[in-house]
């Protein structure tokens, strides 16, 4: 008999509202031993069957569900369906925007918890954050074989998430060639180099494709700064724009360097374009007092927050680096600021935006509304799933 974990009276109404994840409070028992990451049933206080999940004895997650459907079983199978049905959502977007990359498993929003899998051309990149995710591996790489015998498959589960629940840091390739150095390529008419094997996270941020593309708009003959550049998305897309300057700015010369190599790959005015290698909370400062001033400015930091008690401490930041960026531009200037902090809401974040404007001493219009491009869907049953928001503001 399969192994049960057993609910508190009352707490199934999130499974029976079909969220994914149970917490560690809600458990009243175990029925059976299971290991790390194995797959077992969850009942509620009755002992009616709620659903199949994978138990992560350590985590305040303690288990999260691969089916609510009791006559599914997680096995090579399972994963070949879940993989299909993100499949086709995938291709029609890749159709509709010409993309030969994309994310194509955005875990717990396309079924499969704790699963990350971007597709960069032919290469698939995996990344497993949980336990269940780690057990499964085996049945996923088989799957992804099956159905993707033209790709090779490599690993970038060196998050430090995995720690949490007693997983080492995995990377490497998994079948197939090794990814090349840097790998073309494309979005939105721009070609960009991806680092597979020793980028940040898999590689790319593919979630800012559409802020990138709509930045473009924004920046004809303009003066643009663009903060956190990572490879340069940003600047690349600005000078495909007709920006006629556009200033990088990112802690990281290995991400500048390729930056510097994506303007040069898109045949782009390289003479437009300036790396510089500062950490942004410091360098607004000196061009405040230096009297600069831009016309376009982006703010895409990374992820300030990773618990409840860093939001304070991360509202604080979000609120200075974007007083610093208000002030820092021209009446009619155009400010694009996101946070990917899964616990900043949208609603905070306008608030602190706002605070800022107020700070800066400057009017600011909220004009339009960004979050995760459509390769990174939020399922209903589990809004977490949203965690990029960004707006583009006109200060007056
Ligand atoms: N805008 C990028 C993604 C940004 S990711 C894109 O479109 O691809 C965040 C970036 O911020 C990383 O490249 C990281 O190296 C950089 N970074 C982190 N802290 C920083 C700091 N204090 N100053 C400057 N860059 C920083």
């Amino acid at each position: 008999m399969s192994v049960r974990l057993v609910l508190t009276k009352g707490r199934e109404k999130s499974l029976l509202r079909r969220h994914p994840w149970v917490f560690s409070g809600a458990v009243a028992r175990m029925e059976g031993k299971a290991n790390l990451g194995e797959t077992i049933d969850v009942v509620d206080s009755q002992g009616k069957w709620l659903a199949r999940a994978a138990y992560s004895p350590s985590s305040q997650i303690r288990a999260r569900v691969w089916t609510f459907d009791a006559n599914e079983s997680i096995d090579i199978e399972f994963f070949i369906r879940r993989l299909k049905q993100a499949q086709l959502w995938r291709e029609w977007l890749a159709a509709r925007d010409g993309l030969d990359s994309y994310r194509l498993i955005a875990g717990e929003s396309d079924g499969m918890p704790g699963v990350t899998i971007d597709r960069f051309g032919n290469f698939l990149v995996l990344q497993l954050l949980s336990a269940g995710a780690e057990y499964q591996r085996p049945a996923l790489v088989a799957a992804l074989q099956n159905l993707y015998p033209e790709c090779a498959i490599y690993d970038r589960s060196d998050v430090a998430v995995r720690k949490k629940e007693g997983m080492e840091l995995t990377q490497g390739p998994v079948s197939g060639e090794l990814p090349p150095d840097l790998l073309p390529i494309e979005e939105h008419g721009m070609k960009l180099l991806v680092d597979i094997k020793g980028g940040h996270k898999t590689g790319y941020y593919l979630d800012q494709r559409d802020s990138r593309f709509a930045t473009r708009q924004y920046v004809k003959d303009k003066r643009v700064l663009n903060c956190f550049s990572y490879t340069g998305g940003f600047a690349v897309s600005a000078l495909m724009g007709g920006c006629s300057q556009v200033v990088s700015v990112d802690t990281s010369q290995d991400a500048l360097d390729v930056a510097k190599q994506n303007v040069e790959l898109n045949k782009l005015d390289l003479s437009k374009a300036e790396f510089l290698r500062d950490d942004v909370f410091k360098l607004l400062r000196k061009y405040r007092d230096q009297g600069e001033k831009f016309d376009v400015i982006v703010m895409d930091p990374p992820k300030f927050v990773e618990n409840k008690s860093q939001l304070m401490g991360a509202c604080r930041g979000y609120k200075d680096i974007n007083m610093l960026a208000i002030q820092l531009l021209n009446p009619g200037g155009i400010l694009m600021t996101f946070s990917c902090s899964g616990l900043m809401t949208t609603d905070l974040f306008q608030k602190i935006i706002a605070d800022a404007a107020v700070d800066a001493g400057r009017d600011v219009q909220f004009i339009e509304q960004f979050r995760q491009a459509a390769d990174h869907p939020v399922i209903a049953t589990y809004p977490e799933g949203l965690y990029l928001k960004g707006f583009a503001c006109r200060i007056m």
